[in-house]
């Protein structure tokens, strides 16, 4: 029998998804996702977990530069904010009458994917 050791993070979260953040130094904010890293388990989220970078004064920028920009974050950190209910919530999983399959809200039970 063939075991997988890989344990992959499932990512349930996707691009344009509006989360909240739930530890760290950004907890309780909120953004969208404006990027996710399913190999990493990780998510970029807009103006969360900003990280400033220095750059050094060089012959073409004689006055450096200071960066900021996004750094991603684990899944586990943030959760989705329901666009119905406006709560945090979990996601449940609904099959559609064509087959389709998409994301329903375990809070008010409203289909939160594009259908
Ligand atoms: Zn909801």
């Amino acid at each position: 029998m063939k075991v997988d050791n890989k344990v992959r993070p499932k990512i349930e979260l996707r691009k344009g998804d509006v989360v909240i953040v739930l530890s760290g130094k950004d907890k309780g904010k909120k953004g969208k996702i404006i990027r996710t890293i399913p190999d990493k388990g990780k998510v970029f989220v807009d103006g969360v977990n900003m990280q400033t970078n220095f750059l050094r004064p060089t012959r073409d920028m004689p006055q450096g530069k200071i960066t900021r920009r996004e750094a991603p974050l684990y899944v586990s950190k943030v959760q989705l904010v329901c666009p119905h209910c406006h709560e945090k919530t979990r996601i449940a999983h609904k099959i559609l009458g064509n087959g389709k399959s998409v994301r329903v809200c375990k809070n008010c039970h409203e289909v939160i994917d594009k259908v």
